[in-house]
């Protein structure tokens, strides 16, 4: 199968051929870990979680590689706020990630560096950038605490890199325009576009002896070493948000091209943003959400569905009706995994976990759905039209759970519950037990329908009563009248031959 990816560099969808047959190196830029992460930070990070599933289902040697910025100004600054030291401080919050990716079913990468464990090698390259001519020293602005020694700061000579700007198309004009706007003079950068490889210690902070003295690395310079370390000079493809392009990317890219003179990425990808009620998510605005505020809210399934439904290239909205919508979503997938699996309990042998149909013949809906599945995938990673692949199947699921015995439907409950496994590994969505995600995600509805302090319940109770009452009383046209107004309160009645439920009315929104 040919995978195509979109290159940023290109700006096109280009077929992708790994530089060695069979092997894919993949280094995506990890968090600063000095707070939670948010919720963009986990489309990003689910994003590539399944390029990688995907890349090593098709058959690939994948090498994966997602750092953490354990030194920066926004760490320091905290660590000060909090009057802790920054180690312990980025240790709580690399945990806290790790404790969010796993929520959300994100595999471990195959290495995850640290800067501040990468510091000979950042500094290694940062000389030769110097040797070879493409950044300056120049003395610090601070004055030195070890008087025998002058602390230096590295600065990228922008100028002499012409090909500087060709990821985010930006021109030197472009970037002596933006710089000079967004920090102030100084008289010490042969360019305000030239930014610092090697920042010269101050008072207070973590720093590392260096041939400049004493200091520590600006941010860029750390992928350019990490990734050269992990990697090597020449990789296949490199990935983050779109908001990495310029300047983070471009740095990279000249960093790593003046060190050593290499290709460096082959292939750039980058997230569209995800907004919150459609304006820019920011702290001030109030629409700030982390991951686990909207994992307290609803389920990991949910939220990893929710942002696999656009295309990774396209900006995609966040609001709750759209994670009330994939909770309903779901948790109609999931009801009806469970129901198969009742189904076929002691009647499908399993192994490592997943499902082996053994039950006749693969129906073709089945065949065609897998292989549609794949090529969504494949083509520039399309996680809507892969969820889209499974509809038809689900459908037909759910028709033959109707009547299980009937000729034909054991084979397709069979094979949709194989293809549902398949597509969980691939997707890191459906693939754990249905009925535990089930009641997981309806006590997660009845919390937020109930929150504490809230008479609803007791509401719902009394109505709950006067319509088991009124059935008893055969009222029809009164029970029916109750079902309506527990459903405005947000509960569903189910009504069966051995009594009625029930359960959070989780809505349809749109389509
Ligand atoms: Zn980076």
């Amino acid at each position: 199968m040919q995978l195509r990816i979109y290159n940023t560099l290109t700006k096109q969808k280009e077929l992708f051929e790994p530089r060695i047959e069979g092997a894919i190196s993949l280094y995506v830029c990890g968090v600063t870990v000095y707070d939670y992460s948010h919720v963009g930070h986990a489309r990003v990070y689910v994003f590539f979680d399944v390029v990688q599933r995907a890349l090593r289902a098709m058959g690939y040697h994948v090498r994966y590689v997602r750092n953490f910025t354990d030194v920066d100004d926004k760490i320091i600054r905290r660590a000060l706020e909090n009057r802790e030291d920054c180690g312990s401080l980025t240790t709580r919050f690399i945990a806290a990630f790790h404790d969010d990716m796993r929520a959300l079913d994100c595999e471990d990468p195959d290495v995850e560096p640290l800067v501040t464990t990468h510091i000979p090698e950042i500094v290694e390259m940062i000389e030769q950038i110097v040797a070879r001519g493409h950044a300056y020293v120049v003395p610090s602005e601070y004055a030195s605490t070890d008087s025998t020694a002058t602390n230096h700061d590295v600065y990228f000579d922008v100028a002499r890199f012409p090909a500087y700007g060709a990821l985010s198309g930006r021109s030197q004009d472009d970037n002596q325009d933006g710089a000079s706007d967004r920090v102030s003079h100084d008289a010490r950068k042969r360019s305000q576009a030239d930014f610092a490889l090697w920042k010269a210690a101050k008072p207070g902070e973590p720093q590392w002896d260096s041939p400049w003295g004493k200091g520590r690395p600006g941010w860029h310079i750390e992928c350019s070493a990490m990734s050269c370390k992990h990697l090597g000079q020449d990789f296949d493809l490199h990935g983050g948000g779109k908001d990495l392009i310029f300047p983070h990317h471009d740095n990279e890219i000249a960093q790593s091209k003046a060190a050593n003179g290499g290709g460096f990425a082959h292939g750039w990808m980058h997230l569209g943003f995800l907004t919150i009620d459609s304006e820019k998510m920011s702290k001030s605005l109030g629409n700030f959400f982390t991951i686990r505020d909207v994992l307290a809210r609803f389920h990991p399934q949910a939220l990893r569905f929710f942002l696999l439904t656009t295309h990774y290239l396209h900006p995609q909205n966040f609001s709750d009706k759209a994670l009330e919508e994939a909770t309903r979503r779901v948790l109609g997938v999931y009801e009806k995994l469970a129901a198969a699996d009742a189904v076929l309990a002691g009647r499908q042998p399993t192994g490592n976990g997943v499902l082996v149909p053994t039950i006749g013949e693969e129906p073709s809906l089945v065949t065609e759905s897998r292989r549609e599945l794949l090529e969504a995938l494949a083509d520039d990673f399309s996680t809507p039209r892969a969820l889209a692949a499974l509809s038809e199947p689900m459908n037909a699921l759910g028709a033959a759970l109707l009547k299980p015995k009937a000729a034909g439907n054991l084979e397709i409950i069979s094979h949709v519950r194989a293809l549902a496994a398949q597509a969980g590994q691939l997707l890191g969505v459906f693939q754990h037990d249905p009925a535990t995600i089930v009641a997981q995600i309806l006590e997660g509805a009845r919390q937020r329908l109930f929150p504490q302090g809230s008479d609803t319940l007791e509401q719902v109770e009394a109505l709950l009563q006067a319509r088991a009452q009124a059935r008893l009383d055969k009222d029809w046209g009164r029970a029916d009248e109750l079902r309506g107004q527990l459903a405005q309160l947000g509960v569903e009645i189910r009504d069966s031959k051995d009594g009625s439920t029930w359960r959070p009315l989780l809505a349809e929104v749109g389509a």
